[in-house]
């Protein structure tokens, strides 16, 4: 019985998500159709850069919705195996080389051996690392240094990334991970939900260290065999 209700519960949480993620997803759906008609009946509109300049801002808001929920992890495909982290991360911090450099943030790689073996789902931990490391990388708007750091100890991975960032204030630490906290204009707030989520299945661990405009350290521990 107990068992059955918190299931339940689960559901009506799945339920209220997908509608919020919707919702998200509607809102510059709505806004670029309506801007485009405008840009449709006048070509000659003075507003026209300034209505295609939405446009592509909200594309940009969907696109990173998808990015940051479900790029990398689908839904069906969990895959447990034995992969290289160091392999894994290289992978994701070359996705991120081109956003890096136009932000004037360098990215710094750091581990003691070539080879750290997990057994794990690499799409879903691929989504992990980009979606921590895009906000390291967004939370330095002026530029900075990146640090990712790979360390085993025991039968665990410490996988520290440090930015020197805008920082997150104290009373707003345990709302990272809330589905739809953000505090981006353009953010989203799932990033670290499904980023949590996926660290939780792999039976890991994340601490969030932060200091405001000194940076913010994410210390993810993964066990090398998680099942
Ligand atoms: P989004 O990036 O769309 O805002 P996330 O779930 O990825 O959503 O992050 C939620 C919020 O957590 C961000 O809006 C930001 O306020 C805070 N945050 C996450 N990572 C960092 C970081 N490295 N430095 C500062 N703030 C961060
Ligand atoms: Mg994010």
């Amino acid at each position: 019985q107990e068992e059955l209700l918190h299931r339940q519960d689960k559901l009506a949480a799945v339920g209220q998500l997908a509608a919020g993620v919707a919702h998200e997803i509607r809102n510059p759906l709505t806004s670029m159709k309506g801007y485009a008609e405008f840009l449709q009946l006048d070509e000659k509109d003075p507003e026209r850069i300034e209505f295609l300049n939405i446009i592509l801002d909200e594309i940009e808001r969907v696109n990173n919705i998808v990015e940051d929920f479900m790029v990398l992890a689908k839904p069906k495909d969990v895959e447990l195996e034995e992969k290289n982290l160091v392999s894994i991360i290289k992978n994701v911090v070359s996705l991120l080389e081109f956003e890096a450099r136009k932000n004037h943030v360098c990215i710094h790689l750091d581990y003691d051996q070539d080879i750290i073996q997990i057994i794990c789902d690499e799409n879903r931990l691929k989504q992990v690392f980009l979606n921590i490391i895009k906000n390291g990388i967004e939370a330095m708007p002026s530029g900075g240094d990146l640090h990712v750091r790979m360390r085993i100890h025991e039968n665990n991975i410490h996988i520290s990334i440090q930015d020197t960032g805008v920082g997150i204030p104290k009373d707003k630490l345990n709302k990272l991970g809330d589905p739809f906290f953000t505090t981006k204009k353009n953010g989203n707030g799932l990033g670290l939900m499904v980023s949590f989520k996926i660290i939780e299945n792999h039976n890991g661990k994340v601490f969030v260290e932060s200091k405001p405009n000194k940076g913010t350290t994410f210390n993810i521990f993964l066990p090398t065999r998680s099942t």
